[in-house]
């Protein structure tokens, strides 16, 4: 048999692979299958970004004389709503996995102590055992932290109703999210970055998303120092630039990093942050052990969990198969998503353009917010990276990530049909880089 601790996306992934392939497979998952993607991440900030950008497109033509009003929204009705569409998922992921013939054992909490798998007081007798327990929200060391009012992405269905100031505690991809998400529904947003906002992000993007949050306070390099109920509200004692000052708010959300989920596991070689060490082969330092997903440490994205789910499930199988980590495209999803993949290269030369006229961006002409185009090109034509701000840029970036695996170069653009009308723009700037390449080369 083979146990797999975590029913998220690496470790579900990994189960259905292998019960697919003939093995006897149990799954211990102690809250819902799909992991956080489908309960507290991905998919909670589809749903209330869904709502988000119809309120936003009909602001726009509201400013634009064409509609007569824009859309109050229901918090508590779009949060009961969600939940009902994430139960029929989860339903939809059990039946999938059931059906594949996994053994699915639910609300258990399950232990590895570096021999045996333990859930409850039954010990597994596992031949194999993939860890795949996820992460969680990191939660800042803050005085009164713990304050009801205080949520995570993991408790934000417990929000009863849509405060009208919202702190946000982190800077990053999340924070950004969340920011823009309650600035269309009609909060007054904070966002408290300790170090800079969005630090590892492409400055084209950056520069779009701030633009993106324009009705957003981001206070960069601030410290919360405490956190205090004042009566009916929250009240933030704030350090940054060398002044004290106090932030009122009706609700703090912290949205400040994830952490792996591994204090049940013993016995495994573990980093600093409580990440399972794992090989290119998924492989732990112990023999029959696999990790996958977000246990093993950052990138804490859904495809890669997935992939790594798999990639430890073909290892078992005897495929001797690695992880390939390199070209991992990723959005933001604000307004428009602001997709990005790189490989890092530093040699590379960047050639950008306003995103295209077309479906989604048409209306934003007049204000000359039709989002960005981005790519990076070594000499010799290969794309290093790309970025994309448009309303499919997500699509773009997986497309361009995968021919960026493959070493496509500009010049294989020459051929490329693109559809009409549509709001990529990267295609256009691979062609052009293309013919600067080879005009060059002609030219000695
Ligand atoms: C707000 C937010 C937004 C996000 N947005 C994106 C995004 O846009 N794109 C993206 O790619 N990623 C996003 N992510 C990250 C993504 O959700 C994770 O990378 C992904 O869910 C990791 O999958 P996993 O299977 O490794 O872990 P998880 O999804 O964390 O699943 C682990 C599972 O293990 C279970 N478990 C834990 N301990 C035990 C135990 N002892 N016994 C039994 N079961 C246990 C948990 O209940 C859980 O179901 C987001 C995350 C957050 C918080």
């Amino acid at each position: 048999m083979i146990v797999i601790l975590g029913g998220g996306p690496a470790g579900r992934l990994a189960a259905v692979r292998l019960a697919s392939a003939g093995e006897d497979v149990t799954l211990v998952e102690k809250a819902g299958i799909g992991g956080q993607c489908l309960h507290h991440g991905c998919m909670p900030v589809c749903a209330l970004n869904d709502v988000a950008r119809l309120v936003q497109t009909a602001r726009t033509l509201n400013g634009l004389g064409l509609t007569d009003s824009v859309p109050a929204v229901d918090f508590p009705a779009v949060l009961r709503e969600m939940q009902k569409i994430q139960s029929t998922i989860a339903s939809v992921l059990d039946t999938e996995t059931r059906e594949a013939g996994v053994e699915i054992l639910y609300g258990k909490e399950g232990r590895f102590d570096g021999e045996r798998v333990v859930v409850g007081d039954e010990i597994l007798d596992a031949g194999s055992v993939i860890l795949a327990t996820g992460s969680r929200p990191t939660i800042p060391e803050i005085p009164g932290i713990g304050s009801p009012g205080v949520f995570t992405p993991h408790t934000l269905r417990e929000m009863k109703s849509l405060p009208e100031r919202l702190a946000i505690i982190g800077g990053g991809i999340v924070a950004a999210e969340f920011a823009w998400i309650f600035s269309c529904f009609g909060s007054e947003v904070t966002i408290l970055p300790r170090s800079s906002f969005l630090k590892r992000i492409d400055g084209h993007l950056r520069r779009r998303a701030v633009r993106e949050l324009s009705g957003v306070r981001i206070r960069e390099c601030t410290d919360v120092r405490a956190v205090e109920r004042e009566g009916g509200c929250l009240r933030l004692s704030l350090e940054g630039a060398g002044c004290q000052e106090a932030l009122d708010c009706d609700a703090v959300l912290i949205a400040a990093g994830l952490v792996p989920r591994s204090g049940m596991i013993s016995g495994v070689a573990k980093g600093p942050d409580g990440e399972v060490l794992v090989d290119n082969y998924q492989r732990t330092n112990l023999p029959g052990v696999y990790a996958c997903g977000d246990v093993t440490g950052p990138p804490y994205l859904t495809p890669v969990a997935r992939l790594q789910g798999i990639v430890a499930a073909d290892n078992i199988l005897g495929r001797n198969r690695t992880m390939d980590c390199s070209a991992i495209p990723q959005s933001i999803n604000l307004g428009y998503e602001l997709a990005f993949c790189s490989d890092g290269s530093t040699s590379a030369r960047p050639l950008v353009i306003p995103g295209p006229a077309g479906p989604g961006t048409f209306w934003s002409v007049p204000a000359s917010d039709t989002g960005l185009a981005k790519i990076l090109v070594e000499a010799d034509g290969t794309i290093s990276g790309i970025c994309s701000a448009s309303p499919g840029a997500g699509l773009i970036a997986g497309y361009m990530a995968f021919l960026m695996k493959h070493h496509v170069s500009v010049h294989g653009f020459e051929d490329f049909v693109e559809v009409h009308p549509s709001t990529d723009g990267v295609y256009g700037l691979a062609k052009y880089a293309s013919e600067v390449l080879k005009k060059r080369d002609r030219s000695g």
